[in-house]
């Protein structure tokens, strides 16, 4: 996975944190999370560096895709193809 500013430059609007214990999901936009993370971190490694409300530590952390309807189901995540693969 690539950095922060690799995902905000093709088009993610900054970072969604979730919690696995309070299944508290949190999104910091691209330029919160640069001001918070730096731009050199990898956006699959964010949630290392978080602490959820609950007191927890952030168990996934991926880049903020824009949302894409498809054919009247759910919006998904539009994830660029210079990007790669979701794991
Ligand atoms: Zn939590």
């Amino acid at each position: 996975m690539g950095s922060l500013q690799k995902a905000i430059s093709l088009g993610a609007d900054g970072v969604i944190v979730r919690c696995g214990t309070c299944l508290n999901r949190r999104v910091f936009r691209a330029r919160e999370a640069l001001k918070l993370f730096g731009a050199s971190v990898s956006t699959s490694a964010i949630h290392k560096l978080c602490r959820c409300k609950c007191g927890a530590r952030a168990t996934h952390s991926v880049a903020n895709w824009p949302l894409r309807a498809r054919g009247g189901s759910e919006p998904l995540p539009c994830v660029p193809k210079e990007w790669g693969r979701l794991p």
